[in-house]
């Protein structure tokens, strides 16, 4: 028995060995590619262009700064996930799944492989100074500001820049990063109790086996509002400075992935100095947005330069739809006056149907990077922890959701915000407040529950993540 198991030992060294050497020899076990194409829109063929985020018929006059939509694909163990990040208020389910069906149709045209389907991950940056493609902001209340062919248009070119950074999937080393210094919570201006912010920056950052630069993904949380419901010049906002400058600075291209912006993650407040000055940026100006966009964007580069270069080997996709109450009643009125034009589709109990997922980066066998896609502008409590019990609150006694940040065990945790789907508001249930008495005894409400789908909300979305961060689905290759 002793003479057959030496020779077994002696093939799995062997076979041991020949994978080391094979990787060593063969280069790393990831590839990447990345793209970005162009979604501005045409003021004319796409007008009148009512931009989205603050009132109704804010009609847009020119151009400031080109918008875009950015993909960064990572393919390992027989799993290829893109992931985009698009200068666009918020993209419904519906135009996600189209983006979808679209780039499996153009893959399966021009391959014969029979690799698993490519996950498309989409998340809008939450733009508001953009076109509207969520129909909440047109020429007046009751009318929707959805112009059919800029969301087909953007619908195009999100899949152009997915498809383009799948093809150009080839062997990739990647670094991961992260960085907190305290300046950058004074980015944000948080008006609703408890103050909490989810301002920390993660940092992806993929080059070819011989250091070229093909892309770099950033994850931080704010609003892209900085120039307010005045401005009619297009543009990305702060995001736009952030990619611009990360895009010279490393070089590839720049995937913005905004964060947990809800309750109310806000540069409008927020004092930004401007170093020629040494006062406070003017509120509303380009100015205030090119400081936050560059400042992030150098806390981007030193987190990618100072970070980890990660053997990683395997990419995991998860992805689950829940239902959610909508006890909104404004929300029921936008369905029933179609200002999303066909979109949204309550379910047959009078709820929505919502993506929640998962993505994971694995390096032998321990997870490296793990991101959280929350369809929606999470409360950051709801990430980091934070979550009050105030006098006032409507349902005192709600459980606490976990913070989903802490159900992560990799090192490297984002947060997602506005991917696959914007259903509004995410509040912690035990924060709920939509009767009197306020939340710790204000005089008026609260703003946020009237842009919230419901209470539920954050209960089911919480519980959906825990589902998918617990199970570790078999490694496609493996099968
Ligand atoms: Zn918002």
């Amino acid at each position: 028995m002793v003479g057959l198991r030496v020779p077994g030992m002696r093939l799995m060294l062997l076979a041991a060995f020949a994978s080391t050497l094979s990787a060593q020899l063969l280069g790393p076990q990831i590839r990447a590619g990345a793209a970005r194409t162009e979604i501005t829109p045409d003021l004319k063929k796409h007008g009148p262009v009512y931009m989205a985020g603050f009132g109704n018929n804010r009609v847009a006059t020119g151009i400031h700064d080109n918008l875009y939509a950015r993909c960064l694909a990572l393919s390992a163990g027989g799993q290829t996930v893109v992931l985009c990040g698009v200068d666009s208020i918020g993209l419904f389910a519906d135009d996600v799944e189209k983006i979808r069906a679209e780039v499996r149709k153009q893959l399966a045209a021009k391959s014969k492989s029979k690799a698993k389907d490519p996950a498309v991950v989409v998340a809008a940056t939450h733009d508001h100074e953009a076109e509207d493609t969520m129909g909440l902001w047109g020429p007046a209340q009751g009318t929707s500001g959805i112009n059919e062919a800029y969301n087909s248009f953007v619908i195009a070119r999100v899949t152009e820049a997915a498809v383009d950074a799948i093809r150009h999937l080839q062997p990739a080393i990647v670094t991961l990063g992260q960085a907190h210094p305290s300046d950058l919570d004074t980015l944000i201006d948080d008006d609703r109790p408890p103050e909490v912010h989810d301002a920390g920056v993660i940092v992806l950052k993929a080059t070819t086996a011989k250091g070229k630069p093909i892309g770099t993904l950033v994850n931080w949380a704010n609003h892209p509002e900085t120039l307010g419901s005045k401005n009619t010049l297009i543009t990305a906002d702060y995001p736009h400075y952030l990619c611009t400058e990360l895009e010279q600075r490393l070089d590839g291209v720049a995937v913005f992935l905004n964060g947990a912006v809800g309750g109310m993650q806000s540069p409008l407040g927020a004092k930004v100095p401007d170093p020629a000055t040494k006062r406070p940026a003017p509120e509303n100006s380009f100015l205030k947005a090119e400081l936050i966009g560059r400042r992030v964007a150098e806390v981007a580069v030193g987190a990618a330069l100072n970070g980890q270069t990660v053997p990683a080997d395997r990419i995991e996709f998860q992805e689950s739809r829940i239902t959610i109450p909508i006890s909104n009643k404004g929300f029921q009125l936008a369905a029933q006056a179609d200002l999303y034009k066909g979109r949204k589709k309550m379910t047959p109990d009078g709820g929505t149907s919502a993506p929640v997922g998962v993505v994971r980066l694995w390096a032998r066998g321990k997870a490296v990077l793990e991101a959280a896609l929350v369809p929606g502008e999470l409360y950051p409590e709801l990430s980091v922890g934070g979550v009050e019990r105030y006098s006032g609150a409507d349902f005192p006694d709600a459980p606490i959701e976990p913070p989903i940040k802490k159900m992560m065990s990799a090192e490297f945790k984002m947060l997602v915000g506005l991917a696959d789907d914007e259903i509004g508001y995410i509040i912690p249930k035990a924060e709920w407040d939509e009767t009197a008495p306020w939340l710790k005894n204000a005089p008026q409400a609260w703003y946020g529950e009237v842009n919230s789908v419901g209470p539920e909300a954050a209960p089911r979305i919480a519980a959906a993540l825990e589902q998918l961060l617990k199970s570790v689905p078999p490694n496609p290759k493996a099968n």
